[in-house]
């Protein structure tokens, strides 16, 4: 088991937000998480990148066997966990390239490898631009500063692309994500995985599994997991929304 989620438990504020989720992932699949607005999704993905602002209240996460909870921010990136807002942060000065060189290394000597030499590194960039049509210039401009919601979006994609996760987790929070991000955001997903990874994408939106099919869908209403279900599930909330399954839980409580 790649990712094991014991009834884990978060508060923000000293208010309790995750009230026991359980959550298994595998190698080699794709997980949804969707729910309503406000259910606890981005706190999840808060949590297991290591947010300082969000307090572990109870439950365990397990990462390859190990106690993920135990580990810093960087430690849990270098052991292969990719998140997409690790580095929302514009940097001035520093370039993607500077800035993905020295991730990128810093992840092999984790893994035991050499780092890589120019002529090497400047390959594997120009194989993973091209697999996420990724522009030079783009790369060129200081990280994040003055890029488009697009540009972002690509440019988390293809820091996905160059890190090779074993595990990403994508919370696609942004209400004004246009068609254009959404393929982006899919098709990187859809080429980065494989049998030896898996991919958690955090979304609302129906929409983006258009593209990306899921192995697994979960609902996440009020801090738990309610429901769990295949892509038909998606299409099931697509037509209905949310609020039978608000009623279900309701009903059951
Ligand atoms: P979702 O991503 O599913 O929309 P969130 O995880 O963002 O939900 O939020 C879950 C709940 O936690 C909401 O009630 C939200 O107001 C609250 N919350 C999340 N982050 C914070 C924060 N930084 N400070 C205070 N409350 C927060
Ligand atoms: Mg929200
Ligand atoms: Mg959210």
């Amino acid at each position: 088991m790649l990712l094991t989620i014991n009834n884990l438990q978060a508060s923000i504020d000293g208010m309790d937000i995750l009230k026991g989720i359980n959550l298994n992932v595998n190698a080699g699949e794709v997980h949804a998480i969707m729910g309503p607005n406000g259910s606890g999704k981005s706190t999840l993905a808060s949590v297991l990148a290591g947010r300082e602002e969000y307090e572990v209240t109870g439950g365990e996460v397990l990462f390859n066997g190990k106690d993920l909870l135990e580990l810093a921010p960087e430690e849990r990136a270098r052991e292969g966990l990719f998140l997409a807002f690790q580095y929302p942060v514009e940097i001035p000065g520093v370039s993607t390239t500077n800035f993905l060189k020295t991730a990128v290394n810093q992840v092999r000597e984790h893994r035991g490898l050499e780092p890589l030499d120019a002529v090497s590194f400047l390959r594997l960039m120009k194989e993973k631009m091209q697999l996420v049509e990724m522009s030079q210039a783009l790369l060129n401009r200081s990280l994040n500063e003055g890029f488009s919601g697009g540009e972002k979006k690509r440019n988390e994609i293809f820091q996905m692309a160059m890190l090779e996760p074993q595990l990403a987790i994508l919370d696609e929070t942004d209400s004004g994500l246009d068609i254009d991000a959404l393929r982006i955001v899919a098709s990187g997903v859809n080429k980065l995985k494989g049998k030896d990874n898996a991919v958690i994408v955090v979304t609302h939106y129906q929409r983006l599994l258009d593209y990306i099919v899921p192995d697994f869908v979960h609902v996440l209403y009020k801090g738990r997991i309610v429901k769990s279900g295949t892509k038909e599930l998606a299409m099931e909330l697509e037509e209905k929304g949310y609020d039978w399954i608000k009623a279900e839980v309701e009903a059951g409580a």
